[in-house]
């Protein structure tokens, strides 16, 4: 069973790799459909499928050769791992829906950032809502207005002040601290940063300055959520 939910998982993470890349280069996510970006050649559906496609093309475009992110291949990993968390650890169906909603939120917004360093507000505000309407109805929680507002007006001006913090990084903490209060927030951002800088060296040998933190703080919430 645990299979099945990691395959599923892998399918999910495959489609929000698509909406990831495609959504903020304002394309649409069903047509065209699913081609090489470099010769533009359609992919067959052996090339669709997740993890074997890409391992069975050596992480290349099987028509033009042309190298592929592994993002790819980690966004499926990943998403596939997750699910099985999710399954294992929700123990009502509202924490199941809930948990899973929330991986395909941190994953989506996970992989903008390592696209494009930055996310696509609308998409983001759309599952913003949808995140905080389950949370409130199905699993019956307070959304904390005041954590949130505090938030807000504290790292927008602080990120407006300094340049450290991304805008899409601040809107994740301000949602964060919706639906989990000040104090999660606190304990996911010290828990990211730590990540960050236990992977610093990594970063720096292969010459990557630009930080993505999205996945940091996805990362740190979801290792909370579950530890919680
Ligand atoms: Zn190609």
């Amino acid at each position: 069973m645990l299979m099945l939910y990691f395959l599923v998982g892998t399918i999910i993470g495959s489609f929000l790799t698509l909406v990831a890349w495609r959504v903020p280069r304002h394309e649409s996510i069903i047509a065209p459909r699913s081609h090489c970006d470099n010769c533009q050649h359609y992919l067959d559906t052996i090339d669709l499928i997740p993890i074997l496609g890409f391992s069975l093309n050596k992480g290349r475009c099987r028509y033009c050769k042309e190298k592929l992110s592994p993002v790819l291949l980690l966004g499926e990993i990943v998403a596939g791992s997750l699910s099985v968390s999710c399954f294992y650890f929700s123990s009502t169906k509202s924490q199941l829906i809930f948990s899973l909603s929330l991986l395909a939120f941190c994953l989506c917004f996970s992989l903008m950032d390592l696209f494009y360093h930055a996310i696509h507000f609308p998409t983001f505000l759309i599952f913003a809502i949808y995140l905080s309407g389950i949370s409130f109805f199905c699993s019956h929680s307070t959304l904390n207005w005041k954590s949130a507002l505090f938030t807000a007006s504290i790292f927008y001006l602080f990120s407006s002040l300094t340049h450290s913090f991304g805008c899409g990084d601040v809107d994740l903490l301000v949602l964060c601290a919706l639906l989990f209060g000040s104090w999660r927030l606190g304990q996911i951002i010290v828990l990211a940063c730590s990540l960050c800088l236990l992977t610093y060296p990594i970063l720096y040998y292969h010459k990557i300055h630009q930080i993505a933190f999205i996945p940091y703080l996805s990362m740190a919430l979801f290792i909370l959520y579950f530890w919680h």
